[in-house]
C-alpha cells in the first residue's frame, strides 16, 4: 500500500499513526514536500523541497526489539546499492545511519520503533534522500549535499525510489525469512567511512575517543580506546565524530 502527499509534516509521523491505528503494514509513505522532517536525537531533516526523496515504511516483523537497529543497516546497504546503479559515485555509509559522499551526507535513516513486553508493535524506517538538489541553506551548505551536485546527473526520483524499495526488501526479506544477515553487514563494513579510524563517540554530555576496528556480527561498532581496552558502541544515543 502506498500513500503519497504533495505535502506532509513528516512521513515518518505519518507511518507510525497508521502502525498505531491499523493492522497494515508494508506500507510505503511518501511526500514531495515534509514540512517537520525528523532526524535522529530530536534533530530536523531539512525536506522543504521536492527535489529528493522523502519516504517511510511501516513494518511489522517479528523481531527481538535489540534487533531493530539491523533495519537502518538493511536501509543503508538498499540506499547505497540502489545509488550505484544509477550513478558513477564512491558512496560511503557513516556507522549508524548517513550515506555519505565526498565527505558530505546526500542521505539519512531515521529507524523508530515502538514495542511494549519485549515485543516489537511495528518499526517505521525514514529515508531521506538528496537526489536533484541544486543548493542547501547555508546552516547545511557545509555537510550536505546531493547525487546531482556530486555527479551533475539529474534522475527521475521514482527511478530511485523503486530501487531502493526493491533492494530494501530483498535485503529484509533474506533477514527476516532466512535470518541471514551477512550480506547487509558486508556492504556496511565495505562501505563504511568510520571503521578503522579514530572517532570520537559523542554520547549525551559525554565524549570519547577511540579507534573504530569493526562492526560485530549485530552491525555494532566495535571501538579500542587508548589503554588498549575494547568495547561495543551500541544503536542510539551516540554520534561519531571523525577525530
Ligand atoms: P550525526 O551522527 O552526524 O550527529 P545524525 O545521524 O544524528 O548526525 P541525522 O539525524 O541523520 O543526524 O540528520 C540530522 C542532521 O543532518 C541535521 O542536524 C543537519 O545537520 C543535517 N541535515 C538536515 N537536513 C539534511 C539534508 N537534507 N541533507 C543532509 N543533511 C541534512
Amino acid at each position: 500500500e502506498v500513500f503519497y502527499f504533495d505535502s506532509i509534516n513528516s512521513t515518518n509521523e505519518y507511518a507510525k499513526e497508521i502502525g498505531r491505528n491499523s493492522n497494515m503494514e508494508n506500507v510505503l509513505v511518501i511526500s514531495d514536500i515534509q514540512t517537520d522532517g525528523k532526524g535522529r536525537l530530536g534533530r530536523k531533516w531539512l525536506s522543504s523541497e521536492s527535489s529528493g526523496v522523502w519516504m517511510s515504511l511501516l513494518l511489522k516483523p517479528n523481531l527481538n526489539p535489540t534487533d531493530a537497529s539491523k533495519i537502518t543497516q538493511i536501509a543503508s546497504a538498499a540506499i547505497v546499492t540502489a545509488i550505484e546503479e544509477f550513478y558513477n559515485l564512491n558512496v560511503g555509509i557513516k556507522w549508524p545511519n548517513d550515506i555519505i559522499i565526498n565527505g558530505k551526507k546526500i542521505a539519512g535513516v531515521l529507524t523508530e520503533m515502538n514495542s511494549e513486553l519485549g515485543e516489537i508493535n511495528f518499526i517505521v524506517v525514514g529515508i531521506g534522500i538528496n537526489v536533484n538538489t541544486k543548493s542547501f541553506p547555508e546552516e547545511i551548505s557545509d555537510i550536505a549535499s546531493s547525487l546531482f551536485l556530486e555527479s551533475g546527473l539529474e534522475i527521475d526520483r521514482k527511478k530511485i525510489i523503486e530501487k531502493v524499495i526493491y533492494y530494501f526488501y530483498k535485503f529484509y526479506n533474506e533477514y527476516i525469512k532466512n535470518k541471514e544477515f551477512n550480506e547487509v553487514l558486508d556492504i556496511n563494513k565495505k562501505k563504511s567511512v568510520t571503521l578503522n579510524r579514530d572517532v570520537f563517540i559523542i554520547r549525551r554530555n559525554e565524549t570519547f575517543e577511540a579507534y573504530a576496528y569493526d562492526l560485530n556480527r549485530d552491525g555494532e561498532l566495535m571501538v579500542r580506546d587508548k589503554d588498549g581496552k575494547e568495547s561495543v558502541v551500541f544503536y542510539g544515543e551516540v554520534s561519531i565524530r571523525g577525530v
